[in-house]
């Protein structure tokens, strides 16, 4: 199974969420559960490839104003590369009270299956509170990919808690995640 990896936004331009105490940046924290994530499918035999940029629409649409600074956009190159499965990785952020973990799809059916195995494998070896799989199809990622795609919300950075999860377990993180990827391609 071909699986790409996309760590959300972007270490140079676009630091996503920040912890208001700590500075804890999203960018930082995905973008090493993303290369974890990566090691790990690769262990188990998938074939990954792995992209951070917040340049996520094909060009001429939407956020297409990014188009100049890495040429590329994520959506694309997962497209073009012809990708069975698309994991784009993030950090939520909310009001410091709010916290969880919950795992984005575009619609029912392959999406919502894969959101669900990744969602169980984190709430279960993190013990994060259980926010569910969301359908939202307006997300860039899940809108213009053409494969099974989900976007995981590991946990909320601008939380306490959530964050120092985030910041010491990333490992964790990262091998659920893996996990929630290979209970799905097991269901196929
Ligand atoms: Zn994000």
């Amino acid at each position: 199974m071909k699986v790409f990896i996309n760590a959300g936004h972007d270490r140079k331009y676009d630091s996503g969420a920040v912890n208001p105490d700590t500075g804890l940046r999203e960018a930082d924290v995905a973008a090493n559960v993303a290369e974890l994530v990566k090691g790990y499918l690769e262990a188990a035999g998938c074939e990954c490839q792995s992209m951070q940029s917040d340049n996520l629409a094909p060009t001429g649409v939407g956020r297409s104003d990014h188009a100049d600074r890495q040429g590329l956009t994520v959506t694309e190159t997962a497209n073009a590369w012809g990708a069975d499965v698309f994991v784009s990785i993030h950090c939520n952020a909310f009001n410091e009270s709010a916290h969880g973990t919950e795992v984005e799809c575009y619609g029912g059916g392959a999406g919502a299956k894969l959101a669900q195995c990744i969602q169980d494998q984190i709430v279960d070896s993190l013990g994060t509170l259980d926010r569910g799989v969301r359908e939202m199809p307006q997300l860039l990622v899940l809108k213009y990919t053409d494969m099974t795609a989900v976007l995981v919300e590991m946990a909320f950075i601008d939380n306490a808690a959530d964050a120092e999860l985030l910041a010491n377990k990333q490992d964790e993180f990262a091998r659920a995640i893996a996990r929630g990827v290979t209970d799905y391609e097991c269901s196929l």
